[in-house]
């Protein structure tokens, strides 16, 4: 029997147990040592959607389906309290799962140990952490992962790859051009771009691979499980054609190009960091090789981008260290023999460098934003110079000051032209502006409204390089250009090669249609100053007259006021000038015996290339070449005469007929006659006397 005290004693203690149970702010449980429930609070009816009743007897496994068991581990020593709060998925009675966190303690009772369990629902924090993490690991706007879920899973990616022998290859994808490219759009539409751009990128890799998103216009491909490193290939190509597709944007079509780097591991690198370095090093290269093109990475590009990082650490200390100067070429006139302007090119002098050429730091000048004011303290030292040459009682001549794109862009050059013009005192039309072909062609409407914008200032405005890009002739006629400097290229080859010599006529005749005057750049030899003065060219500038020159020797030089000699005998009329090409010397030094007595004028030479400079040189009427010559034969040398000088008359010789390489030249209507040699001396003067009078009256119907 139960004494009754002790029974109410009983009842008041369950009471008073059971009440503190209810103040507990968390779900309470006791569990026996097979986990079965033998109590639980009110509010674990709430948090579980069970009744007591349908609760208690039954195993914890109804609510802790994961993890209760192990949670329990412990109590079989109880010595070893556990460390922390254990964290568990719990159920409800529907079903449905939360994440909650458990404490545990243990009661030493008659019938053995016994735990109680406090469990709190930890849902809402837990979307807070799932948030924290989403944001520290993911880009904000396109949800791909960022730099610091990028490591982590190209770590991933090199450990699988290691244990299982394969490869894996960083692809690193940046947007061509796209600062331009964003300039005319709003912010919530450069935002669509990207999205549409990463949903792009997402499409051309396996689920497993990754795509992230490092910066504004950077994104980061991790391909697993590499076969071939070829295959990296496969899917930059597909990337980029993928990525070049147009969309629409509003009411305009558009299109966006990237480049792309490729590193592999472990080729390229064993680690997170060096794997990222190289891509983005090899992308550098690919976006030099031209846009839109992808490229793998090479031991050797690494050189290249460390003498780039050398070179460009010493640009930005050259302006304060006073390293800059500029020098100054002179333009002449090819009438008149005149100076009509000079240009001022840049130069570089560095103490550890020596002297760096314009080709090697504009580009990365341009590349860094150092250009624009750079440029700007170019403009303002040639304005300076021109202004006190002027005042010095000097001739007053305009100087031509090279633009780069980025300062051709910048909307403040205007502003930038204007004041350098007032602080300086030049006269706007003393100044002119050499603009690149390639700069107004990429954008032609607002390159129109930029060049008119510099032209009211009431400067001059002249297209550089011209011949190197495309140039649509359409638009060319309305840009405000007074003159075309036509490129190095055409001039180097003008001579010989009869390709050149056509576009360089056509040059020449086009920019005189479209009222422009032309001048030529880089004319290093009298042959192409005279051709080019022939076919109507207006302007020189080259090493043939001067080099640029130190603003020193510049003075110097229009002090003593040296002309440019312009010799009157190809402009005068044809005296019977001969020209006798044939790699013998012996042969030459006969017929010159020969036809010495003639009365003609007679060049002679061993070699092609000196037969067409002699050609662009003198006025010659009559060429007499041998066919069989080291180098250059004769055939192919008289054809390129018969395109560049079609008013010669040409006469081939050879030791033997060789009835294919004649009829080949007398068709492609390189030959007038053909000799065997040895040539008797009368058939000599008399092939010639007639050859001369062939050409006088070719030469009057033409005239
Ligand atoms: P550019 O404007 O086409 O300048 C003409 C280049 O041809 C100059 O090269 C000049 O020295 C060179 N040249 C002149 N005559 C001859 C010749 O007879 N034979 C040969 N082989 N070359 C000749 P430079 O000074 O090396 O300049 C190269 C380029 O760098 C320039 O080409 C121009 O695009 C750029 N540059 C130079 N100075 C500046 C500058 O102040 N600002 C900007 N933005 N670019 C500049
Ligand atoms: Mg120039
Ligand atoms: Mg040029």
């Amino acid at each position: 029997m139960q004494n009754p005290d002790s029974d109410k004693e009983l009842r008041q203690n369950e009471a008073r147990f059971q009440k503190l149970l209810e103040s507990f702010p968390d779900c309470v449980v006791v569990v026996d040592q097979n986990y079965l429930i033998l109590i639980v609070n009110r509010r674990f009816e709430t948090m579980f959607g069970y009744d007591r009743s349908e609760a208690i007897g039954r195993s914890a496994e109804i609510f802790l389906p994961e993890r209760f068991g192990l949670l329990l581990d412990w109590a079989g020593d109880p010595e070893t309290a556990m460390p922390h709060p254990g964290e568990s998925i719990a159920r409800r009675k529907n079903g449905s799962e939360f994440p909650v966190e458990i404490k545990l303690g243990a009661i030493e009772t008659t019938d053995g140990m016994e735990i109680v369990a406090s469990i709190r629902d930890i849902s809402e924090g837990k979307k807070n952490e799932a948030q924290l993490e989403y944001r520290a690991n993911r880009d904000g706007l396109t949800g791909l992962p960022n730099r610091n879920l990028l490591v982590d899973r190209i770590g991933q990616a090199i450990l699988h790859a290691e244990r299982f022998s394969q490869r894996v290859a960083v692809l690193f994808v940046d947007l061509d051009r796209f600062k331009y490219f964003m300039a005319g759009l709003s912010h919530e539409m450069g935002d669509l771009v990207l999205q549409e751009i990463a949903g792009r990128l997402k499409s051309c890799v396996r689920i497993n691979d990754t795509v992230a998103r490092l910066g504004n216009d950077v994104f980061v491909i991790v391909v697993s499980h590499l076969r071939e490193s070829e295959d990296a290939a496969k899917v930059a190509q597909k990337i980029q054609k993928t990525v070049s597709r147009p969309f629409k944007l509003g009411t305009r079509i558009c299109e966006v190009f990237c480049s792309i780097g490729i590193a592999l591991h472990p080729k390229d690198g064993k680690d997170v960091r060096t794997l990222l370095k190289n891509a983005e090093v090899a992308m550098f290269r690919a976006k030099e090789n031209g846009r839109n093109c992808f490229q793998y990475f090479t031991e050797q590009l690494n050189d290249r981008i460390a003498v780039r990082i050398t070179l460009e650490r010493y640009l930005r200390q050259s302006m304060e260290n006073r390293e800059l100067s500029v020098h100054y070429q002179p333009q002449m006139d090819l009438r008149t023999g005149r100076m009509i302007g000079f240009e001022a090119l840049l130069r570089w002098q560095n103490l550890d460098l020596g002297m760096v050429p314009p080709d090697r730091f504009i580009p990365l000048a341009e590349e860094t934003g150092l250009i624009v004011p750079i440029g700007e303290w170019v403009l303002h030292t040639a304005c300076a110079d021109n202004k006190r040459w002027q005042e010095a009682g000097h001739p007053l001549l305009p100087v031509a000051v090279n633009l780069s794109p980025r300062q051709f862009w910048d909307p403040d050059l205007v502003k930038i032209v204007a004041r350098v013009l007032r602080d300086t005192g030049l006269e706007p039309r003393y100044l002119e502006l050499e603009i690149t072909e390639s700069m107004v062609m990429r954008d032609v409407e607002n390159a129109l409204a930029m060049l008119r914008e510099l032209k009211g200032l009431g400067v001059e405005l002249s297209m550089d390089d011209f011949g190197t890009g495309y140039s649509n002739l359409n638009h060319l006629k309305r840009f405000p250009f007074g003159k075309l400097k036509m490129d190095i290229t055409f001039v180097r080859d003008v001579t010989h090669d009869p390709g050149c010599a056509a576009i360089a006529k056509t040059i020449i005749a086009m920019a005189h249609n479209l009222n422009l005057r032309v001048i030529a750049e880089g004319i290093e030899t009298e042959g192409q100053l005279n051709y080019l003065r022939l076919q109507g060219c207006d302007e020189m500038q080259g090493f043939y007259f001067s080099r640029p020159l130190s603003c020193h020797d510049f003075e110097q030089l229009i002090v003593e006021g040296r002309r440019l000699y312009v010799s009157e005998e190809s402009k005068g009329s044809p005296e019977r000038t001969l020209l006798l090409v044939d790699d013998e010397p012996n042969t030459l030094s006969s017929m010159q015996r020969v036809l010495h007595d003639e009365g003609y004028r007679i060049f002679s030479t061993t070699n092609a290339d000196d037969g067409f400079e002699l050609l662009a040189t003198n006025r010659i009427g009559v060429v007499l070449s041998d066919l069989r010559m080291p180098g250059m034969d004769g055939i192919e040398f008289l054809s390129r005469v018969s395109r560049i000088h079609p008013e010669t008359v040409r006469i081939a010789m050879s030791g033997y007929a060789d009835l294919s390489m004649v009829t080949e030249a007398i068709n492609r209507g390189a030959i007038y006659k053909f000799l065997t040699k040895p040539v008797e001396n009368e058939m000599l003067r008399k092939i010639l006397i007639n050859a001369f009078e062939h050409f006088e009256i070719l030469y009057q119907t033409n005239k």
